[in-house]
């Protein structure tokens, strides 16, 4: 059997026709930069998050640039987030010339740990201290990060909070008594189309939402070279539009997506069952609720984690490693003068954490090929 960690053909099966139809739309209509579609996205997407409005970009990348970009974060400013996430989240802030610092992740949920956060910026020079502008907390692997402290934070240090969703789109957190999406509870949330995310474009994309005009408005001229009108520039922004055709693919798949959820939800629900109990085995934490998880990965944390990924290639069961080396042991980023032992959290998930098969296509046969490869490596 040959199992992909990510199976995109299972998915296009149901929806290729569709697909075709409203690329075909596009194609014939010409409107291939800022089309009809692209406002139609952005309406249903802020709509589907709970925010009043969605600015698509050209990727998630993009998205949490331009939103720096938006807050006028500088050589002066410093941007505090995690150390373990996808490239992208630090790299927007060196980016933009300012300085990222990191707090170590929670262990059970790889997510940004409230506690660290507030001791690294109790433990900066008061000029420092000043100097951290933004909190950018990531959603990783589908579930929310520990929102309410992470906000009473930035409260108290008057930090403005962008949210990577970027692995999380539609996924939940009780805010304030009631379940609210991620992405709604700071100023912005920034989502990425990339394919392997669980609303995934035919290429690359993006979206910011947020409730904050100023601030939309900000993004949406930053997104066009700064310009307004066309062709006068009083900010210098970038080209950082989505592309209709991204727009018109996603607006396919959006209707679907909860339903895509609960698939995956349930392939979680059932690796949890068949995996529970085996010693040295850690499955990932249901910290909130299942239903709040959307499961962009599915990670284990074992010892012997690239035998047990050399094993499982061996079956023909492809997983992956997100990610192998945190940010604050990057080479790019060695002029920060962080040193390995830093955020003890981080580099033992660097080490240890696999992200087995997960999507909803995902048949029960092949689901428990993986659990039978797996428990057969750990001789349970
Ligand atoms: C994918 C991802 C991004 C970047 O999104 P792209 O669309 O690939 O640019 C940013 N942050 C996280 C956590 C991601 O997983």
């Amino acid at each position: 059997m040959k199992i992909q960690q990510l199976d995109l053909k299972a998915q296009l099966i149901g929806i290729r026709e569709e697909l075709v139809k409203a690329i075909i739309e596009v194609v014939d209509s010409t409107q291939y930069i800022m089309g009809p579609q692209v406002v139609e996205l952005e309406k249903q997407t802020a709509a589907y998050c709970g925010m009043k409005f969605g600015i698509g970009v050209a990727s998630g990348t993009d998205a949490l640039l331009v939103s720096l970009m938006a807050l006028d974060v500088g050589p002066d400013d410093i941007v505090l987030t995690t150390p373990y996430s996808f490239f992208a989240t630090a790299g927007v802030v060196s980016r933009c010339n300012a300085k990222p610092i990191f707090a170590d992740i929670d262990a059970d949920s790889y997510n940004l740990d409230p506690t660290a956060t507030r001791r690294v910026l109790e433990s900066l020079k008061s000029t420092d201290r000043k100097r951290v502008k933004v909190l950018l907390p990531v959603h990783l692997y589908g579930q929310s990060a520990d929102m309410w402290p992470l906000m009473e934070i930035a409260e108290d240090f008057d930090l403005a909070v962008i949210e990577d969703g970027a692995q999380a789109i539609g996924a939940k957190y009780d805010y304030n008594g009631k379940p609210v999406k991620v992405g709604s509870i700071g100023l912005a949330g920034c989502f990425s189309f990339f394919p392997s995310k669980n609303l995934g474009g035919l290429g690359d994309g993006g979206i910011v939402v947020t409730n904050d005009e100023k601030f939309a408005d900000q993004v949406r001229i930053l997104r066009v070279h700064g310009a307004r009108p066309k062709y006068y520039h009083s900010f210098i922004g970038g080209n950082f539009r989505l592309d209709t055709l991204q727009a018109a693919a996603l607006l396919v798949k959006l209707p679907r997506l909860d339903n895509w959820h609960l698939g995956r939800q349930a392939r979680a629900a059932y690796y949890d069952q068949h995996l529970a109990g085996i010693p040295g085995l850690k499955l990932p934490k249901v910290v909130f609720k299942r239903e709040y998880h959307i499961y962009n990965q599915y990670i284990i944390s074992v010892d012997k984690r690239d035998e047990l990924q050399k094993h499982l290639d061996e079956k023909g069961i492809s997983t992956a490693i997100y990610y192998p080396v945190p940010f604050h042991l990057q080479p790019c980023f060695q002029y920060l003068g962080y040193k390995q032992g830093d955020f003890p959290a981080s580099e033992y998930a660097a080490n240890h954490t696999l992200a087995l098969p997960i999507y909803p296509e995902l048949t029960g046969e092949q689901q428990d090929y993986v659990i039978t490869a797996v428990r057969e490596f750990l001789n349970a």
